[in-house]
């Protein structure tokens, strides 16, 4: 596996993380830590609740502002402060645990409001690439149904499918079926996986070690803020080196 200081190559890495710190008021939230994610591949963060695993996807998506270290996205240094902010941020996914769908618009104008305001697409070509996304994302019949009409797993995955439609080069997902009745995950998780076959490079915070461990090409184990433990995912579920590892996987598995 390549490290943060092997040499860039014409893989670039779509996100790259290095001694990354981020303290909140006096305590230290992320501590020195390093990613890499290669394009087309899905991380996963495991970790405690309160292990910094939120934190670390909102200094990727520069929500946060991180107090040492830097964050590259497909090669240009994010932090450094001459970057546009906001244009980084157009680059880039996010889905939250509660679906943030706006309740008083359609699934379509959900979906085609920040591509039509953010990135300045035509109303008729924002419509027929959330028509499409809709129609190959299992959606088709929804496009004019409002939020509530839909169950919480559709909700999700609209949710999903808006963050798709300004065609992000990255995809952060922060616990995304954390909220959802479990006869509802499978959809859900099934979309994530369907998007992995198509080659969508993300990283995902989740709780559900059995999809981590199915669909991730790299899992990350948060600890304290640290990354204690990485590897593919047979490496750290199935020989997991740290014993504070082997203890939080014993309790979640
Ligand atoms: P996780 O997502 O793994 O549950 P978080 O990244 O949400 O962990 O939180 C990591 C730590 O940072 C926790 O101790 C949390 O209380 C703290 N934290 C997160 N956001 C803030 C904030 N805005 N202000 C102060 N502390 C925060
Ligand atoms: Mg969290």
């Amino acid at each position: 596996m390549s490290t943060p200081d092997s040499p860039p190559s014409g893989d670039a890495p779509v996100l790259r993380m290095k001694s990354v710190r981020k303290t909140f008021g006096g305590s230290v939230v992320l501590r020195d830590v390093d990613l890499e994610v290669a394009p087309h591949t899905v991380t996963a963060l495991i970790g405690a609740s309160g292990s910094g695993k939120s934190t670390l996807l909102r200094c990727a998506n520069l929500l946060e502002e991180i107090d040492d270290g830097a964050i590259w996205l497909e090669g240009e240094e994010i932090t450094d402060p001459r970057v546009d902010q906001d244009a980084v941020r157009r680059r880039i996914g996010v889905v939250f645990q509660a679906y943030n769908l706006f309740p008083h618009m359609t699934v379509l104008d959900n979906i085609t409001l920040a591509p039509r305001r953010v990135h300045g697409v035509s109303r008729g070509e924002a419509e027929a690439h959330a028509r499409e996304l809709l129609e190959r994302l299992g959606l088709g019949g929804k496009a004019d149904a409002y939020p509530d009409r839909l169950s919480g797993g559709q909700q999700q995955r609209v949710a999903i499918v808006r963050a798709l439609a300004v065609r992000p080069r990255l995809l952060l997902l922060d616990e995304i079926t954390a909220a959802l009745d479990p006869e509802l995950v499978g959809e859900v998780l099934e979309m994530v996986r369907g998007l992995k076959d198509e080659g969508m490079t993300m990283v995902l915070a989740t709780h559900e070690m059995g999809f981590a461990r199915d669909v991730a090409d790299q899992v990350c184990f948060l600890d304290g803020g640290v990354v204690l433990e990485r590897g593919s995912p047979e490496r750290v579920f199935g020989d997991p080196r740290q014993e504070r590892t082997r203890r939080f996987l014993r309790r979640v598995v």
